[in-house]
């Protein structure tokens, strides 16, 4: 941390606007999913957030139940902050998110109005602030009636507990009907959170389409496939890897033959557009104005050193998309 210089950090980033809105956000943002925890080295989490922020990467995404344990990876951060960053809270966004099972009982997750309140409360102690930028629906609650869910993004907009708000994990449909109603609530969605990548697309099929429509900005997350779509797994599992280290959601089951041959030819298009495959990933996403921000996770500092060049060259020409799409399909 100590050797880390914040004096250049706003040199190379790019900054996008998010939909309609008045908040640009970095190209890249860094999320706290993974590498957070109490079971992590502090030392390296906060090295982390160090590296992003003396980058230009102001953003930093959380949720109530990262970790492990749950909820510590939102301590680590406000630690982290208190520490180290307390007098640059004006320039960093902070996002945090409830949906999934933060605690027992029927008010522990989903979308009611009891669950919501209650979980940006306990947020906001575990962080140590006042308000977050973004708060986040993290997934949509097929019981209770949306209109409640955005009812009550609005009111801790009203509340000052959150600047803006947004949506992750809905299908175009249900995010068309939450924009509206959110809007008629004078709180217009900031942003959406969808998993997108190149070995996941379902966002372009129609959901992109009502995010412009409604000046909502994107972001997606798992732009690498949690590490798939680098060239680590080429040669075997590193021992430091998250197939190796974390294996609940990322296991070797994901590393079949065939997944890793479509890998090695991605990696092939990439060095011949004399970028690594992690790189490409990122590009591939943001050569498209309506992605705000692409959300990266990250291991080491390094990762994010490397991720970063992404950001230079996100132009693709037609042969290169096709035969990318080509590679895809197997
Ligand atoms: P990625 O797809 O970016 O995967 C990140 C992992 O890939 C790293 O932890 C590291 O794993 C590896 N990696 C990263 N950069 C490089 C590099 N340059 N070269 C080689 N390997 C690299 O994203 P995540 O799956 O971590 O998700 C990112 C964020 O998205 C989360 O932190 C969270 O904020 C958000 N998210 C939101 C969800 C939602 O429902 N809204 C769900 C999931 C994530 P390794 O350990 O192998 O080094």
């Amino acid at each position: 941390m100590n050797n880390i210089d914040l004096k250049n950090r706003y040199e190379s980033m790019i900054y996008r606007r998010c939909g309609n809105s008045g908040l640009k956000l970095p190209a890249l943002s860094l999320g706290l999913w993974h590498n957070f925890g109490h079971v992590n080295v502090y030392e390296n989490s906060k090295n982390l957030i160090a590296t992003a922020f003396s980058k230009g990467i102001t953003h930093f995404d959380l949720a109530n139940n990262y970790g492990p344990p749950p909820g510590s990876a939102e301590e680590t951060f406000g630690k982290i902050l208190k520490e180290n960053f307390k007098s640059y809270r004006d320039e960093i966004i902070i996002s945090s998110k409830a949906g999934y099972k933060m605690w027992d009982g029927p008010y522990g997750e989903w979308g009611s109005k009891k669950y919501l309140v209650s979980s940006l409360d306990q947020s906001l102690k575990r962080m140590k602030l006042d308000y977050v930028d973004i708060f986040y629906h993290h997934r949509p609650d097929p019981d209770t009636p949306l209109e409640e869910t955005m009812a009550t993004l609005s009111l801790m907009v009203q509340q000052g507990k959150a600047l803006y708000v947004g949506i992750s994990n809905y299908e175009a449909h249900d995010a068309k009907k939450a924009f509206e109603l959110l809007k008629e609530m004078g709180t217009p969605c900031l942003i959406h959170q969808p998993k997108y990548s190149m070995f996941e697309r379902w966002v372009e099929n129609g959901l992109m389409d009502v995010l412009k429509e409604n000046g909502v900005g994107c972001i997606p997350f798992s732009p690498l496939a949690q590490g798939l779509l680098t060239d680590k797994y080429l040669h075997g599992i590193p021992s430091d890897s998250r197939v190796a280290t974390s294996g609940v959601f990322l296991n070797e089951k994901n590393l079949t033959p065939e997944k890793l041959g479509i890998i090695s030819k991605l990696n092939d298009v990439a060095k011949s557009r004399n970028q690594k495959l992690a790189q490409m990933a990122i590009s591939w996403l943001l050569k498209d104005e309506r992605v705000t921000s692409v959300l990266i996770g990250a291991s080491k500092p390094e990762q994010i050193i490397d991720s970063l060049e992404g950001l230079n060259n996100i132009s693709f020409s037609n042969e290169e998309l096709n035969e990318i799409d080509s590679i895809l399909a197997g």
